[in-house]
């Protein structure tokens, strides 16, 4: 039996989930219905002519398949203070910049008070479900959450990252409380100046609070492999910070400091236990449950571009399991992780009815026709791969998110989705096709030879080179400590002949594409790169590495180049 936990009940969520799910055909008609009632009268929809109809064919027929360009001057709108219905009938108080880090900069993106209670909507029934199977007993969780920086548009918007605009919610805080999620560290050091106080003093927070700690978990898994990479580094200093109860000169922000000086007093026994603790470990392995005995498990997005990450979680996590987070983008939720039992690389999303209205373009059908015809949500069809297209009470309409689903069966009679890749293609020469996943799979396949010399990648990223005819695929990798020449020339042609698309190897054997290239950075080159983009007012909290960079990307384009201290050829075909 789930627990009634103050203020929510656990086994009312997964009724009323299931319930919904029953009849997800119906919930859709009425929640296109509600959608299109709340905002017939922006100027978009009157544009269009849709002229106060609600039906599924009128909007069909009038609204067009969109893509965020086709918004921007709509949003841009909103931006600079027209307070006209301009993309919904009620006026957009806040911009959320989404990550952007496929395209180079961060996108404005509206947000609203529709946006928050779907949020908190999809983490309640996640936590139902999985807290029938993960039970917590009260505490707190570590959470590596950040904010962005926020600032105000021309108008006067307030704007930050989707995440940033969140965790400022008192809902988000209330239903953290009512969820026992509360984070252990104060809001000082979530919403800090600067990301590496931020990540230190949560750290700092957890060992702190260490037997209180019942989950461990970040947005993007991402975050947390880095947040226990920098405890390898700082953990004999963070030992010494706890040991005489004070911060040392690394914290400069008046804040942190304050707030930080409120919970710390000299503790030496808990410094010699983690002292102890660290000491005892091999290489660091099942780190995360020696320091926090309680934890449950460790929770954040682990599907798509964070799988790369998983392998060294799963080291950090020893034994406690992984549960995959929700999926959804700044523009808004779509599906919940009610199986958290499923590994992450099995982990589905079941799409919620009524907190959108949603469509899905079938892709092998769709490279052969001119115009792309979605279907709804109930007529979907399992092992069929779509783009998803979201209609929802925040601006947007038949609009496509980008991301390749998989439909990998029904939760009632609603789809459960597996996340396959972002949907632009990564590396493309001619008549070669490689996605985000193809790239991964590669990088997957050759990084498990430097295994056999104990050494790991630490990240990676790709490139297209076209300065010289052939062009050829560049692959970046940046590794933990050195690899022989002869390793790294093996894995370069791994790589090359892990590509396995037809008009890849086709190409490759008659020269059309130049021998691709594994390019090997100084340590610390991706820090660099996440560092630039905070600079452009991204957050840790929503950071995926750009899996390839391209022209658009000079500025990354040009870190990489100038960290490259090894390159090698490969000779496999
Ligand atoms: P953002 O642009 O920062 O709002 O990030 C949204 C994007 O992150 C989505 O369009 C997906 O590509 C990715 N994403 C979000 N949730 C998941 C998930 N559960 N699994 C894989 N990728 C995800």
């Amino acid at each position: 039996m789930l627990e009634k936990m103050e203020g929510i009940d656990l086994n009312r969520v997964i009724e009323e989930f299931e319930a919904m799910t029953r009849d997800a055909g119906r919930v859709q008609k009425e929640t296109l219905k509600r959608i299109l009632d709340e905002n017939g009268n922006c100027e978009y929809l009157l544009n269009l002519g849709l002229d106060g109809r609600t039906d599924l064919e009128s909007f069909r027929a009038c609204c067009p398949i969109i893509t965020h360009k086709d918004l921007e001057y709509y949003i841009q709108r909103i931006a600079d203070g027209d307070s006209i219905p301009i993309l919904t009938g009620r006026p957009i108080t806040t911009i959320s910049l989404s990550s952007g880090t496929t395209q180079g900069k961060p996108k404005y993106v509206p947000f609203n008070d529709e946006l928050l209670d779907t949020t908190m909507q999809i983490f309640q029934t996640s936590f139902a479900f999985r807290n029938r199977d993960y039970p917590i007993e009260g505490g707190k969780a570590l959470q590596f959450i950040y904010s962005s920086k926020q600032f105000k548009t021309k108008g006067g918007l307030a704007a930050g990252t989707a995440t940033t605009n969140l965790f400022r919610s008192s809902q988000y805080k209330s239903t953290m409380k009512a969820m026992q999620s509360q984070s252990c560290s104060p809001d000082e050091v979530i919403f800090g100046p600067n990301f590496h106080e931020s990540l230190y003093c949560h750290l700092l927070c957890g060992l702190l609070y260490r037997e209180e700690v019942q989950f461990v978990s970040s947005t993007f898994a991402h975050s947390i492999v880095h947040a226990f990479r920098t405890f390898e580094l700082v953990w004999e200093e963070l030992c010494h910070v706890i040991r005489c109860g004070e911060l040392t000169s690394r914290i400069t922000a008046p804040c942190i400091q304050a707030a930080m000086s409120k919970l710390l007093k000299a503790d030496p026994a808990l410094a010699d236990l983690i002292h102890k603790k660290c000491s005892g470990l091999i290489n660091w392995y099942g780190l995360i449950p020696e320091l926090f005995p309680n934890a449950k498990y460790i929770y954040g997005i682990m599907t798509g571009s964070m799988e790369p990450y998983l392998k060294k979680l799963r080291h950090y996590a020893g034994g406690l399991p992984l549960l995959s987070a929700d999926y959804g983008a700044s523009e808004g939720w779509i599906g919940a992780n009610v199986n958290p039992e499923l590994p992450p690389e099995l982990a589905t999303f079941a799409v919620l009815p009524n907190i959108g209205y949603f469509e899905f373009i079938p892709l092998k059908e769709c490279t052969d026709m001119l115009e792309p015809k979605p279907v709804g949500l109930t007529e979907v069809k399992v092992g069929q791969e779509y783009e998803i297209l979201i209609t929802n009470s925040a601006g947007f309409y038949r609009y496509r998110l980008g991301d390749v689903v998989k439909v990998v069966g029904f939760h009632n009679s609603t789809p459960e989705l597996q996340f396959i890749c972002r949907g632009n293609l990564l590396l493309t020469i001619n008549i070669d096709k490689n996605t985000e996943k193809d790239l991964q799979l590669a990088v997957e396949a050759a990084a498990n030879l430097l295994a056999e010399d104990k050494r790991e990648l630490v990240d990676f990223t790709s490139h297209v080179d076209l300065s010289k005819e052939p062009g050829h695929y560049v692959i970046f990798w940046e590794i933990n400590g050195e690899a022989s020449d002869d390793r790294l020339k093996e894995c370069c042609n791994c790589l090359d002949r892990s590509f396995v698309d037809a008009g890849y190897v086709s190409s490759r054997k008659v020269e059309l594409i130049a021998p691709l290239e594994l390019r090997v950075l100084r340590r610390g080159t991706f820090q660099k790169i996440l560092d630039h983009f905070l600079e452009l007012g991204a957050a840790v909290s929503q950071f995926k590495t750009p899996r390839c960079v391209g022209p658009s990307n000079d500025a990354v384009l040009q870190i990489l180049s100038g960290n490259v201290v090894k390159s090698y050829f490969s000779s496999a075909f």
